[in-house]
């Protein structure tokens, strides 16, 4: 049986809950290497709802910080092609100062590892994940165009350092197969902890859209697949529909069903939560749902772009261009990844 610990929060009182998580998911960490892994997917300022926001992660390492570890690591992959945590992402978000002096950038160093050879025969991971002795993922509630939610799984594939983000992007193209690609990075390096930033949530065209939620909680579990399956039945979907969580079940990582999983607290379900958008021809139900990422592709909106031109560099098959100084999409070229909306900075960018 798998435990989720859904506890009410705000970013004042976080500590409160985090306090509560250790208790439940006890972790020995006297002496140990300890890396805390927020999902800080770019630069971006913390009402913004983005990326995990700072007052968890203080909460976390002043915690840590009383347990005695031998060394505390902060650190994450932004973006999709630079290489390393750049520290403008730390900064901006706050997440900087709230690791205090912990932070690390992780992307500086990486170890090839056996993969999965159906994607990549070896793949790059930064160091510090393979060396970490304890692992602490940080999530942020949110939805996302390829994979519908974004939460303790998918926020294992920033242990990968940046281009080759891109690369497996372009690899794997369609959703179902990225979600395959995606649990075996998960498999890499297991969380030991995982501890889920639902104060403020984001719905709508996930993973950065203007679409945020009061939700105010703060969940945790020491398995994955049971969280994420417990933020999907928030969200109102059936946890058997994801892709990447009944692969991560059929391989022994957890089970997302619901009489396998003991909610500790008060599992709120989210009235009317907006999912990200799906292609209009298509009927809908699980696998149609997915079946239409495919059809789905970007487009900027003209009133919100500022012709930046970071999706025309962010896109792993080089599928937009600008045109006139907006960005225009190929559609044949297009594997409907949405890195180009993760990353655009003024979140211009719908999936039609
Ligand atoms: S990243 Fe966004 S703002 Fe920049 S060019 Fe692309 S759509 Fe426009
Ligand atoms: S245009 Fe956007 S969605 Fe299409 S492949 Fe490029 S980054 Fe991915």
């Amino acid at each position: 049986m798998h435990r989720v610990m859904v506890h009410q929060a705000n970013y004042d009182n976080c500590r409160v809950a985090v306090d509560r998580a250790f208790d439940l998911f006890p972790l020995e960490i006297t002496g140990k290497k300890v890396l805390v892994k927020p999902n800080a997917l770019r630069a971006s300022n913390p009402e913004q709802g983005i990326v995990t926001h700072h007052a968890v992660i203080r909460a976390i390492i002043e915690k840590l910080e009383e347990s005695s570890p031998a060394e505390i690591i902060v650190g994450d992959n932004p973006g999709m092609m630079s290489y390393g945590a750049n520290e403008k992402t730390f900064q901006q978000t706050g997440l900087m100062e709230a690791a205090k002096g912990h932070y690390r950038n992780i992307g500086s160093e990486a170890v090839e590892v056996d993969f999965a050879p159906k994607f990549l025969d070896r793949i790059s991971v930064s160091r510090a994940v393979l060396e970490a002795d304890v692992v602490i993922s940080v999530p942020k509630f949110k939805t996302h165009g390829l994979t519908i939610i974004t939460g303790a799984i998918k926020n294992s594939y920033g242990i990968i350092p940046g281009a080759l983000k891109a690369k497996l992007h372009q690899k794997t193209g369609e959703a179902v197969r990225f979600s395959e690609m995606l649990v075996e990075v998960f498999r890499l390096k297991v969380p030991d902890l995982c501890i889920v930033d639902a104060v403020l949530g984001m719905e709508g065209n996930g993973p950065a859209s203007n679409d945020l939620r009061q939700i105010g909680q703060i969940m945790a579990s020491d398995n994955a697949v049971a969280l994420d399956a417990t933020m999907a039945r928030m969200m109102g979907l059936d946890p058997q529909g994801l892709p990447f969580l009944e692969m991560a079940r059929q391989t022994g990582l957890g089970d997302y069903n619901a009489d396998s999983i003991e909610i500790v607290g008060d599992l709120p379900i989210l009235s009317n939560f907006k999912l990200p958008p799906k292609a209009r021809t298509v009927p809908t139900g699980a696998g149609e749902f997915f079946a239409s990422r495919i059809r789905l592709r970007p487009r900027a909106d003209k009133e919100l772009c500022t012709g930046c031109e970071t999706c025309v560099e962010q896109c792993p098959v080089s599928a937009l261009s600008m045109v006139n100084d907006f960005p225009e999409v190929d559609p044949e070229l297009c594997i409907a990844c949405f890195c180009c909306q993760e990353m655009c900075p003024e979140m211009a960018i719908q999936l039609r």
